[in-house]
């Protein structure tokens, strides 16, 4: 996502200028072979061919009304013909022979013949020449205008063809100071603008410089705003692109702007060259995820490119990607995108500065808690966080405030994460029922089981995201790690809905299917990859293929094992769904009393939720 759109201050230098003059040409040579064919063409019809022989027969016979002498032949008419309408004649024409035509012409003269034009040689040439040459010009003249009206309003220069965009910014405008967080990212970043800055310094050692780096991160986590902020942080113009511009249809094309956009970028060097989802061109070129020969060689043309530019003259190419497994080993050898940048997702220190980053220019309320708003969007990534603000920004002014109050932020969150309230989607009573104890299932479980992030929020007024209701949690501060009692509450919290929806109606819902895909999707973890199972142990036999990208694992063992592996996730769902139905079980009241005040007021808070769990429990222990 990206949110402040680089508006491109100006054009690059016309690259494709000698190509396309020459293209012009050779199309306007084309028309004009076709125009002369075409006029012989239509002449010749008008005319009946005779041999030569025929014409000076005529000629003995006194039987010519009209000759005409023309470069290449001599068209003439019979008196015959001559009698006829204008429009009925039929003229013939014959070769020209060679010899003296001045002495034909001449005797054709005297025995009272009409001569229509005496073709001097010499002149007819020159005539011919001009005549072309002028077509030539004009045609010439009007294919530039064609073509220059179809490559645009020249504000994007057009890359082998008219349709990807490069845009080049002389200055980005876009530096550190503008990407919150980030700090390895950015430590990493720095050795880069160093040597767009003093390429000497490096020469001099004899260094090689870096050619390229890659930035791995989920979408949104300020990759290309981190590639900007590099090139305003050296000075450097930027030019950039997506990958998925190079794929097109004609095998040929793609390379082709490859190859233009590295000659723009050579012309100013120093610079950033930036591709975005490189995937697009780089996945590997091993038939496991697909490629054709267009790919293959836009890809190839790629790594020529920067196998081939010199880095001292200081282009330095960055791209982005989020799925590095499947880039091409290639790209990845050394000298080229040999250095990796992960671009993590923000945790709480970097969601509160990337609030703060987008609230500068925001006018805030005195009771904006920017830090509480921290806390509540784990998991968010810098675009969310920058529509967030702008979209509370956006609910000030409809309300008519000429400033962001907290509440503001707060439902704008839910309109970001969760889709915005529907509140005319109508439940039937018995749904609405249904929704109402199965959230209070998750809350109440999670409130007596002590979850470590207690909740937030419940409601049932269903979202555009498709879900009918939910519960949310906050965390009280950031976990990095959990511990396996940790996680077996969390799963109870999540079969905490099933769990009501039986215990109370019996029955089992639809509306469970995500908790039990987020609950399924945990217990494999604990299982293949945490060592938290008992009948396998320490045995972590699954392997994650790309850590910081919540990568996917796969499993890798025998059949034996692999069977075990799937009785121990369903023993361990089993157990915590057994466990969480008792807990309900055992305090239906409560969550008799709960579901009821939830259907009354759609939605509760964490607090409202505490005050009928605390007292009880209080009772409890006492006794
Ligand atoms: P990516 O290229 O990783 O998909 P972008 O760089 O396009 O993400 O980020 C989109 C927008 O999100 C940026 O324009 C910026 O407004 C905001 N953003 C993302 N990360 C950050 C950050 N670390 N600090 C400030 N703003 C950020
Ligand atoms: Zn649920």
């Amino acid at each position: 996502m990206d949110q402040n759109n680089p508006t491109p201050p100006k054009g690059p230098p016309d690259q494709k200028k000698p190509k396309s003059i020459w293209t012009t040409v050779l199309i306007t040579v084309g028309i004009l072979l076709l125009i002369t064919t075409l006029y012989n063409f239509i002449s010749n019809s008008r005319y009946t061919e005779t041999t030569y022989s025929d014409f000076l027969s005529q000629k003995e016979s006194g039987n010519l009304a009209e000759v005409e002498f023309q470069s290449d032949r001599i068209i003439y008419l019979t008196r015959d013909q001559a009698q006829l309408p204008a429009s009925h004649r039929k003229a013939c024409f014959t070769g020209l022979p060679r010899g003296d035509v001045m002495d034909m012409a001449a005797q054709l003269q005297d025995a009272g013949v009409k001569v229509t034009q005496l073709i001097e040689e010499d002149n007819s040439g020159i005539i011919m020449l001009l005549y072309y040459a002028g077509m030539f010009g004009l045609i010439f003249l009007l294919m530039r205008s064609i073509s220059k009206r179809m490559s645009g309003d020249g504000m994007m220069g057009s890359v082998g063809g008219n349709k990807a965009k490069v845009y080049m910014e002389k200055k980005t405008g876009v530096t550190f100071k503008d990407v919150a967080g980030q700090d390895e990212a950015k430590e990493s970043l720095q050795e880069i603008i160093d040597f767009l800055h003093n390429p000497q310094r490096y020469t001099d050692i004899g260094a090689k410089l870096p050619k390229g780096a890659l930035l791995v991160g989920a979408p949104g986590t300020g990759k290309t705003l981190l590639a900007k902020a590099v090139a305003g942080e050296a000075n450097v113009p930027f030019f950039s692109i997506s990958g998925s511009d190079f794929v097109e249809m004609f095998v040929g094309v793609g390379a082709s702007r490859v190859r233009s956009l590295f000659q723009q970028a050579a012309k100013v060097a120093p610079c950033i060259v930036f591709i975005d989802e490189i995937d697009a061109v780089g996945r590997s070129r091993d038939s496991r995820y697909g490629s054709h020969s267009e790919q293959e060689q836009t890809l190839n043309q790629l790594l020529g490119e920067i196998d081939g530019f010199d880095s001292s003259k200081g282009i330095v190419c960055l791209a982005a990607t989020n799925r590095p497994e499947i880039l091409d080993k290639a790209l990845l050898r050394p000298g080229r995108f040999d250095r990796r940048i992960i671009v993590d997702r923000p945790n709480l220190q970097g969601r509160l500065d990337t609030l703060k980053v987008h609230t500068r220019k925001i006018k805030l309320a005195q009771d904006v808690d920017l830090k509480k708003l921290a806390q509540a969007t784990a998991g968010a990534v810098g675009a969310d966080l920058a529509n967030l603000v702008n979209e509370a920004a956006l609910r000030a002014v409809r309300q008519g405030r000429k400033a962001v109050i907290q509440e503001d932020l707060l439902v704008s969150f839910e309109t970001v994460i969760a889709g915005t309230e529907k509140k005319h989607t109508v439940l039937s009573e018995t749904e609405k029922r249904l929704v109402a104890y199965h959230e209070v299932g998750h809350a109440l479980v999670a409130a007596l089981e002590k979850r470590k992030d207690p909740v937030t929020k419940i409601t049932i007024v269903p979202h555009t995201s498709g879900a009918l209701g939910y519960t949310m949690y906050t965390p009280e501060e950031e976990k990095f790690l959990s511990t396996k009692d940790e996680l077996l509450v969390e799963l109870r919290t999540m079969l905490g809905g099933r769990a009501a929806e039986q215990v109370v109606f019996g029955v089992q819902t639809t509306g469970a299917a995500n908790d039990l895909q987020r609950a399924t999707d945990l217990a494999k973890k604990m299982v293949t990859i945490y060592g938290m199972s008992e009948k396998l142990g320490m045995m972590a036999p699954a392997s994650v293929q790309h850590q910081y990208l919540e990568g996917n694992a796969y499993l890798d063992c025998s059949q034996e094992t692999s069977a075990l592996v799937d009785q121990e996730i369903q023993r361990i769902l089993a157990d915590s769904y057994e466990k969480a139905r008792k807990t309900l079980a055992d305090n239906r009241a409560l969550l008799d009393e709960i579901s009821e005040y939830l259907l009354v007021k759609e939605t509760i808070t964490g607090e409202e939720l505490m005050a009928f769990v605390t007292p009880k429990n209080t009772e409890e222990t006492e006794n």
